[in-house]
């Protein structure tokens, strides 16, 4: 499902889960629904989160907010627009 991290600057492999975040993404599109998987490493976690702005797309922006050092892991559900 996943194999490397979000960050493109980074692009470290996932070889077990044990930090970071995950976030399972759902989109809706007409009558189907589409599930992906999105991991940002432990280093990269304690400088980016995830954002999910209006657009539907999935960025990262720097963090404000203090890292916790546990696996963070969560649903996102995405409305498509194109139907
Ligand atoms: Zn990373």
């Amino acid at each position: 499902m996943i194999d490397r991290c979000f960050n493109p600057a980074c692009d470290k492999q996932m070889r077990y889960l044990r930090d970071g975040r995950v976030v399972r993404v759902i989109r809706r599109d007409g009558d189907k629904t589409l599930l992906r998987h999105y991991w940002l490493c432990g280093d990269c976690y304690d400088t980016y989160d995830f954002a999910f702005p209006p657009g539907g797309e999935i960025v990262i922006e720097p963090r404000t907010h203090v890292h916790s050092h546990q696996v963070q892991i969560g649903d996102v559900l995405l409305i498509s627009r194109a139907s």
